[in-house]
């Protein structure tokens, strides 16, 4: 715990030329009769995904003390753990503040609420269903760790960033540290991941490129529990809950691991941000909670610090922002706080049929895709989504994705001190029928193909909210605000150029925090 939050008091900072030279007094002052705690610190992340963990892995190495804030609590893992819940075993720890479980596929058995591990953010016409914890979504994804091409990443993602820059630098450092690698032959070749197999197959006798996705994980792993040495997790696709066995290379065991290490970082679990303001002579104040793991708060602080850096995931850093903005509390945001949203394409379909070859223990995580580059709709991926079933009913998922046209747009909402996503759902259409007619065509005539999406309108992968042109700049400076960052996928206007988010976001997190410790955080 950092000596700020256990001491509970304030710190005083004497603050010799702005943002880069802050220099503290360490004099702990007592608290008074405040009922707020109040703390100085000279850097604040908000959220511990992606983008926060990054941020705040080079806010150490560059010495700058940093408090990372987190809602949710931590998730170690190992082998044979059960740290994390199983798909079909409904409990607490699946929903955040939920009475029930909120993701498709996990039967609705009452819970009490818990900080558990999704949100399900309900908004006009679309839900985000996104990860809550330290290490953000990480710990559920899938770890599909994808990076679009020069053209695509053009046309969804930035104009304005060297691409190639990225290419040669800024992607390669996320493959390093999330030890990327595609799933090998000998797993591949097991009868658990037939459906990877046959999905292989058949994209490819429809005359599309088929490939390996590639992963942020320990195949080893999977090796032991084929080879029974631990109990299944990845080899029967029950994953989505997280990687009980661990081996998967979360942003928890990764950069963030890294960023305490420096020994500059300091997390805090259970500290959920309700509020962001600017002061008057500039700084910065976070309002937060912190809470119990059933909700309750068991304290209020207002922290000031001269940077704060929004990692809270698209829909967290622009619920905050847009809040931020109807509630006066941060004069002049610009006017595109809580535009240029969008789910990237995201759909599941659950596909049945003689050709899928499915199994009630199908191996995973989806590790096998194909792609499109043609259809008018927009380009486009497929990858197959192995999940439990309690028995073999010959089904198995397939998710698609892609580049989005039109954006969502977000409103405050007064009654619930909230921000809401406003969603039309013609936005992603024409790329649905896209994607659903390939994923016939991959499962041959006799499959039943299932929109789930069309049922429960949600999506994986938040984009947007405070994308790059109208908010802030390349390296997420927000425009006119000296000293706020956007960190994490709400810079990403509503697509990664037909990929999962991760990796981009990843990248662009590198980029922005090359910039902003070199020209803004130091002398
Ligand atoms: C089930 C699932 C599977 C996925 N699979 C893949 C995949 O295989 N490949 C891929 O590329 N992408 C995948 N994604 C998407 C990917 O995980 C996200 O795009 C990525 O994690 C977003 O990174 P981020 O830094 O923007 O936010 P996040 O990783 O979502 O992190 C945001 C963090 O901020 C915290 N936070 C939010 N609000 C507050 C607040 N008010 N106060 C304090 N903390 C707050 C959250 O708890 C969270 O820890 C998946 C997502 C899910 C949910």
């Amino acid at each position: 715990m950092n000596t700020a939050l256990s001491r509970r008091t304030f710190l005083r900072g004497a603050v010799v030329g702005g943002v880069g030279a802050a220099a503290y007094s360490w004099s702990p002052i007592p608290r008074a009769r405040a009922e707020v705690i109040e703390e100085r610190h000279r850097a604040v992340v908000v959220g511990s995904g992606f983008g926060g963990a990054i941020t705040a892995m080079h806010l150490g190495r560059a010495g700058i003390r940093t408090l990372v804030l987190e809602r949710g609590i931590r998730w170690p893992t190992g082998p044979n753990a059960e740290t994390f819940p199983h798909m079909l075993q409904p409990d607490r720890r699946m929903s955040w503040l939920s009475p029930a479980p909120v993701m498709p596929g996990t039967p609705p058995v009452p819970t009490e609420p818990y900080t558990g591990l999704i949100e399900r953010v309900p908004g006009r016409g679309m839900d985000i269903l996104c990860g809550a914890g330290v290490g953000g979504s990480s710990l559920a994804y899938h770890g599909m760790t994808l990076q679009p091409d020069a053209e695509r990443f053009a046309q969804s993602v930035s104009s304005a960033i060297d691409y190639d820059l990225l290419a040669s630098d800024h992607y390669p450092r996320v493959a390093r540290m999330l030890r990327v690698a595609t799933v090998p032959d000998d797993i591949l070749n097991h009868e658990r991941y037939l459906t990877s197999r046959r999905f292989l197959e058949r994209a490819a006798a429809e005359g599309h490129e088929t490939f390996r996705v590639p992963m942020c994980i320990d195949w080893e792993f999977a090796r032991r529990e084929l080879r029974g040495e631990v109990k299944p997790s990845y080899t029967t696709g029950d994953v989505i809950y997280g990687a009980n066995n661990g081996g998967k290379f979360s942003v928890d065991v990764t950069y963030l691991a890294e960023a305490e290490r420096t020994g500059f970082v300091t997390v805090a679990p259970l500290h959920r941000v309700t509020d962001i303001e600017r002061a008057p002579n500039g700084t910065w104040i976070t309002h937060v909670d912190r809470i119990g793991t059933d909700g309750t708060v068991l304290e209020r602080k207002r922290l000031v610090s001269d940077a704060l850096f929004l990692g809270a995931g698209s829909a967290g850093t622009t619920r905050l922002l847009v809040k931020a903005r109807a509630k006066g509390l941060v004069p002049d945001l610009p006017d595109g706080v809580g535009t240029g949203w969008g789910n990237n394409g995201d759909r599941v379909f659950a596909v049945t049929g003689p050709l899928v070859g499915a199994g009630d223990r199908q191996g995973g995580p989806a590790c096998v895709g194909m792609r499109d580059h043609t259809d008018p709709a927009g380009s486009l991926m497929i990858v197959n989504g192995p999940v439990p079933f309690p028995v073999d009913v010959g089904t198995t998922t397939m998710i698609g994705l892609g580049v989005v046209k039109g954006a969502g747009v977000w409103h405050y909402d007064a009654g619930r001190d909230d921000a809401v996503l406003h969603w039309d759902q013609a936005y992603d259409r024409d790329l649905t029928r896209a994607i659903e007619t390939r994923i016939r065509r991959i499962a041959g005539p006799a499959a039943v193909v299932i929109d789930i999406n069309a049922v429960d309108v949600n999506t994986f992968h938040p984009l947007g909210g405070a994308p790059f042109g109208s908010v802030c700049d390349e390296a997420g400076r927000v425009h006119g605000q000296r000293g706020l960052y956007v960190v994490d996928g709400a810079k990403v206007p509503g697509s990664t150029g037909a990929c999962n988010p991760s990796m981009t976001i990843a990248a662009l997190a590198e980029y922005g925090a090359d910039r902003i410790v070199r020209r803004d955080l130091r002398e």
